[in-house]
């Protein structure tokens, strides 16, 4: 099940964490050079299997050799948490919710244990920490809870004491005393809101990417790896279908100011911080293009330009839990207008049997749609200062010939919905047309910030 409330601005305040004041905006408060507090995450690849395990382990007992402080937060083992759902809807068309989230945070209870036996077995002191053993408090929303608070006298106590905390992430407990999730690869959330509240110097997102690119690299051979990004472009590229970070744990990192690195767990290398703008900080344009395929778009056409039509278009849609991303309805002619939004394309069918009662009903020409569309974004905070962005853009599609269907726009995106055929062509010329795969002024002088 995906959240269906991963959008922006719906993070929960975490009770008990300071909102950052703003003379710490962009400081990085460290412990001294010699000793940090990390909160360190492995995904499920990173610990797929027992040898995997074991390397982590040996990674986690480097970092607490250098001298830092180490608090892990773990995934299930990789396609564990895919085989308890589909257990769990063996039982049940619709399996409860409560009995979903007990089945399904048993894959972090597995992987937790196993790493805290791996990181003894190197003569280190660890302990695994399930949510009701922190506890890390959450609502009581099952599958898609939100962490409210998290007690951190029990972790610091065991940090303190050399006991390194193995924390089975993804899970949560409600006031009922109930197990809840907080959605699929929730666990990147649990591992920032900890380090928001435990206020860690660094939370490192160990992955199977060694961070993030500017396109996704098995599309433009040319795609970088960024040295640093700002979390309202990693917001914007995880929104957009960049699936390197669940989006809440970017918001959650933007709004209590945790630095944020995304690198490999078995690559070296000093992976992408996510950080908050600065002055100093070489700030291109564009940072990255991203893309989404999975996307379609339905058209009444011939609707009545009259108040009310959008909300009866849009509302039956909103009620079956549908989410509609971009909406244009053109200027009407002779008082009937064409209205166009896209989807999903999970959603395509059911959108489209829920609207033909609503076409008749407005007496409208026609209702069409087109399940095969992509959406191509271009994201960058420095759009801000520059005109032309979007000039450019529909530039770059002119020259391949590409047909643009829709179009959006915020202060630091701008999103084209384009025909699938051609989503790979669209994304590799963007790339090119703003110059992505060129090294940055910053990184041509060896930025002291690499
Ligand atoms: N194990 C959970 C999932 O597969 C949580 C996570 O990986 O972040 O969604
Ligand atoms: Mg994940």
């Amino acid at each position: 099940m995906v959240c269906a409330e991963q959008a922006v601005g719906l993070v929960a305040p975490l009770s008990g964490v300071a909102e950052p004041t703003s003379h710490q905006v962009g400081l990085v408060l460290g412990r001294g050079a010699d000793m940090a507090l990390i909160v360190q995450k492995y995904g499920g690849t990173s610990v797929g299997d027992v040898e995997r395990i074991q390397r982590v382990a040996r990674r986690v007992a480097t970092s607490l050799e250098s001298g830092h402080q180490v608090i892990v937060v773990v995934s299930a083992i990789g396609g564990e948490t895919d085989r308890l759902d589909a257990l769990g809807r063996q039982m049940a068309v619709h399996p409860d919710a409560q009995e979903m989230d007990a089945l399904l945070a048993a894959g972090e209870q597995i992987s937790s244990a196993l790493l805290a036996m791996g990181l003894m077995a190197l003569g280190h002191r660890a302990r695994s920490y399930l949510a009701h053993q922190i506890p890390m408090h959450t609502d009581a929303q099952h599958q898609c809870a939100r962490i409210e608070k998290i007690e951190t006298a029990p972790l610091m106590a065991s940090v303190a004491a050399g006991v390194t905390p193995v924390v089975a992430g993804f899970q949560g407990l409600s006031e009922a005393g109930r197990i809840t999730t907080l959605g699929r690869g929730g666990s990147d959330t649990t591992a920032v809101a900890l380090a928001a509240t435990v206020a860690a110097d660094e939370c490192q997102i160990c992955t199977d990417v060694d961070g993030v690119y500017t396109a996704d690299p098995r599309i433009v051979r040319n795609a970088r790896r960024l040295a640093r990004i700002t979390f309202e472009e990693m917001l914007e590229l995880a929104s957009l279908g960049s699936k390197v970070l669940h989006p809440r744990s970017v918001e959650f990192a933007g709004k209590y100011n945790v630095p944020l690195r995304v690198l490999s767990t078995f690559k070296p290398g000093e992976g992408t911080l996510i950080t908050m703008e600065n002055e100093l900080m070489e700030e291109p344009i564009v940072s990255g293009v991203a893309y989404a395929r999975n996307e379609a778009k339905i058209t009444m056409s011939g609707v009545p330009d009259v108040p009310g039509v959008a909300s009866k278009i849009i509302g039956p849609v909103g009620r079956a839990q549908i989410e509609v991303d971009m909406i244009v309805q053109n200027t009407a002619a002779d008082g009937l207008a064409d209205f166009t939004f896209t989807v999903g394309r999970k959603d395509y069918d059911a959108t489209l049997e829920l609207l033909k009662p609503v076409c008749d009903s407005l007496s409208a020409r026609a209702l069409s749609g087109d399940n095969r569309i992509a959406k191509v974004s271009v994201v960058g905070v420095g759009m801000r200062s520059h005109a032309g962005v979007a000039a450019r853009l529909f530039d770059a599609m002119a020259a391949e010939n590409i047909n643009i269907q829709m179009i959006s726009t915020s202060e630091i995106k701008v999103s084209v919905v384009v025909d699938e055929r051609y989503l790979e062509l669209a994304v590799r010329s963007l790339h090119s047309a703003f110059g992505l795969g060129e090294p940055s002024a910053g990184e041509r002088e060896g930025s002291p910030l690499a």
